[in-house]
């Protein structure tokens, strides 16, 4: 046993009844964890989620379940906690992290994307955020070949069953995203590219409708939180 101190951010707390909980964190230096917070932490509702800060625990040798000492917010990313345009994409973006990230699974990007909610465009950092999830956790399809017949892919593409088709290849039953959506992911892996496209909170939806297809594919789980996602992101 050790006591260790990460940047983190914590992003689910699921109280039990006998007034303990356990918090899901990611943090910088040991990935995704798992803390038990005992009955004695009186100070539940006082831990922030979606906030990056410093984590203070106890990592256990024997079990996945680490002990919980302190939380303490960097106050520069207060907004977030006052931002729900940020909270909400937040919240999905960590959703999918920990659907796609086994424990203790590191990923120092994932620290420089959600440090960077507070300076850059809401959308474009988000879809750039999540593309990065799927790739890293080597779950990304190849978007700019066909599967089937080997062609570049530049307009329009159909995913079918975590693979990428180009318009005559495409099974019927494939997803066909709108079209402007393959330019965008394009933008991923192209700097100049990425600097230069606007994303609005409607392309957003239509990549991420793209992107959460794959992840329920490739989960075989419904991505409930998605379904709230698009029923809040307009009325914010
Ligand atoms: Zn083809």
């Amino acid at each position: 046993m050790e006591r260790l101190v990460s940047d983190a951010v914590i992003y689910k707390i699921t109280k039990y009844a006998d007034n303990s909980a356990i918090a899901s964190v990611y943090s910088y230096d040991y990935g995704k964890l798992k803390l038990f917070l005992p009955k004695a932490y009186s100070n539940k509702s006082g831990i922030h989620t979606f906030i990056p800060g410093e984590l203070d625990f106890l990592k256990k040798d024997t079990t996945n379940l680490n002990k919980f000492y302190s939380f303490r917010i960097d106050t520069s990313y207060v907004e977030y906690l006052s931002t729900p345009a940020i909270s909400l994409r937040l919240s999905l973006y960590f959703d999918i992290f920990d659907r796609l990230y086994d424990i203790e699974q590191q990923d120092n990007v994932i620290w420089t994307i959600i440090t960077k909610y507070k300076t850059a465009e809401y959308s474009k950092i988000n879809l750039f955020g999540i593309y990065a999830l799927l790739k890293n956790s080597g779950h990304m399809f190849n978007f700019n070949v066909c599967a089937e017949c080997g062609s570049i892919i530049q307009e329009q593409g159909s995913l079918y069953m975590g693979q990428y088709f180009c318009e005559k290849c495409a099974p019927e039953e494939a997803y066909t995203p709108k079209p402007y959506v393959n330019t965008i992911m394009r933008a991923f892996s192209n700097q100049e590219l990425y600097r230069k496209i606007k994303v609005n909170t409607y392309d957003e939806i239509s990549v991420l409708d793209l992107f959460v297809n794959h992840i329920e594919n490739i989960t075989e789980k419904e991505l409930k939180s998605y379904k709230l996602f698009k029923e809040l992101i307009f009325n914010i």
